[in-house]
């Protein structure tokens, strides 16, 4: 279980102008941290702990996917 807490945040379930594919996994701290550097780089979002709150909302776990074979 090494992978434990391994998070993903998937572009395309964030609201954008526009199509972004990007999906960014890791732990939690480095998932936020890329997506929060993604947003404002490609997205024009302002980094702001709102901002942060947000992308901590659409983290979904890592495993979600394949663990339910
Ligand atoms: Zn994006």
């Amino acid at each position: 279980m090494a992978d434990a807490g391994r998070k993903v945040i998937d572009c395309r379930l964030y609201p954008s102008d526009k199509n972004c594919s990007l999906a960014i996994s890791g732990m939690e701290d480095e998932v936020l941290d890329a997506a929060t550097h993604h947003a404002v780089t490609a997205h024009g979002h302002t980094d702001s702990p709102e901002l942060r709150e947000q992308l901590r909302s659409y983290l979904k776990d890592e495993g979600e996917q394949s663990a339910s074979a």
